[in-house]
């Protein structure tokens, strides 16, 4: 009997039972795919999720991975260009965009060195229940052999497409379209900050990680979807060249390592988290567009809040457990609709003149835009930037 068993085992996941164990916990953590193994994702990681795996005793580690810090960032749309450094969060002033094969693994090596029983290769394929319907465990495979495993919380770690959600039947409670499409790829020697690029129907950026790589990757509106796809390679060098042509120029001499990545599938949605002897996390719980890359820091926040949610209650009364359970959702929910909204319109691709004059005035004070970089950071909304100084300006 495990305290908790944990369904997925990257940057929701493996954190999630590397807190759990601290905390004293007994812990279970699964994932069908191997080890340090990759996935889609473009990875850049925010200050408020730099902040945790500084908090986590976790920064020092990444950076002796060689991912270099950013802490430039630029961006660019009709004639706005701002560029600058935000003022960061507990003194993390660099985000960091970790290559996937080396963050997971870095926070699966923590979760085991604090006592998490980790297996790789293991889907969950059935939820356990006890006499009263509450959850009670996984049946699993591991290389074709079934196995069960008994818990007293079954946390759902396991992505946008998740399986604890579908068996424990979690309703979505906020549903939008999808908005975009994206693809990148990996180019060597082309130095680079982050660097946002806006256009009508375009986004592009790049974003600087391991071995001296960097990623662009480049945003079209949804209903492009089919007809990009047939020619990706032509439509990818295409945007950039249209909404980003200095980039464009920059990459003429450069090549890309990597095959291009595509992403067609963005959804939006949040889904009930919690429900007797279950909970999710991560993109299980709430999905949103990837154009503001917050999945990765808010997955890293929903971890924290879990964990101390269910201080205390893991080894006592269930319906206590689900009581924390529930208020820990409902708590997420609130918490992360600020960001899901300004994600949507920023997935919108459509950028309109009442934001151009607002950048306008911010891209001529330094204050002001280490503000509106906060802002794309994540660390504080919108209602921070209308200083009195803004206001002047407008
Ligand atoms: C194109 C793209 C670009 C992105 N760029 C960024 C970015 O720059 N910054 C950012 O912060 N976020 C970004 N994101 C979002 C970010 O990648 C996700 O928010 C993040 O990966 C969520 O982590 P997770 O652990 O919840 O889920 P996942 O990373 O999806 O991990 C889920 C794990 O669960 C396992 N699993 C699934 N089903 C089962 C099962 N039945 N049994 C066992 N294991 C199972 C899977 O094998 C997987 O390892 C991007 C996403 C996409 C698609």
């Amino acid at each position: 009997m495990y305290d908790a068993i944990v369904v997925g085992a990257r940057c929701a996941g493996a954190p999630t039972a590397l807190l759990l164990a601290r905390a004293g916990h007994r812990v279970l953590l699964l994932d069908k795919a191997a080890y340090g193994s990759d996935t889609l994702s473009t990875h850049l990681i925010h200050q408020p999720g730099v902040a945790a795996l500084a908090r986590w005793g976790l920064l020092e580690r990444l950076r002796a991975t060689g991912c270099p810090p950013i802490e430039r960032a630029v961006y660019e749309v009709a004639d706005v260009h701002i560029e600058g450094c935000a003022r960061g969060v507990e003194g993390q002033r660099a985000g960091f965009a970790p290559r996937r094969h080396v963050l997971d693994a870095l926070l699966v090596d923590a979760a085991v060195a604090a006592g998490v029983e980790y297996r790789e290769h293991c889907r969950v394929t059935h939820l356990l229940r006890d006499d009263t319907g509450r959850v009670a465990g996984v049946a699993a495979v591991h290389r074709g052999r079934a196995f069960t495993e008994r818990a007293r919380l079954v946390i759902g770690a396991d992505g946008m497409r998740s399986t604890v959600a579908r068996l424990a039947a979690a309703p979505y409670t906020v549903q939008d379209p999808r908005l975009t499409c994206a693809y990148y790829t990996y180019w060597q020697d082309v130095p680079a900050d982050l660097e946002l690029y806006e256009r009508p129907g375009g986004w592009v950026a790049t974003v600087p990680t391991h071995d001296a790589a960097t990623l662009v990757l480049a945003y079209f509106p949804q209903t492009r979807f089919a007809e990009v796809r047939t020619d990706a390679q032509r439509a990818y060098r295409e945007q950039i060249r249209l909404t980003a042509p200095a980039l464009h120029d920059r990459l003429a001499g450069a090549r890309p390592v990597e095959r291009l990545h595509a992403c067609g599938d963005q959804q939006n949605f949040f889904r009930r988290a919690a429900g007797a002897g279950w909970v999710l996390v991560g993109d299980a719980a709430h999905h949103k567009d990837s154009i503001t890359a917050r999945g990765i820091s808010d997955a890293f926040g929903q971890v924290e809040a879990l964990v101390e949610a269910v201080s205390g209650t893991l080894d006592g009364d269930p319906a206590r457990l689900d009581a924390a359970l529930g208020r820990f959702a409902e708590e997420q929910r609130r918490r992360l609709l600020p960001g899901y909204e300004a994600t949507l319109g920023a997935a919108r691709l459509d950028p309109h003149e009442q934001r151009l004059s607002l950048l306008r005035a911010v891209q001529s004070d330094a204050e002001l835009t280490a503000i509106y970089l906060d802002m794309v950071a994540g660390i504080v909304s919108a209602d921070a930037l209308y200083t009195p100084r803004l206001l002047a300006l407008l």
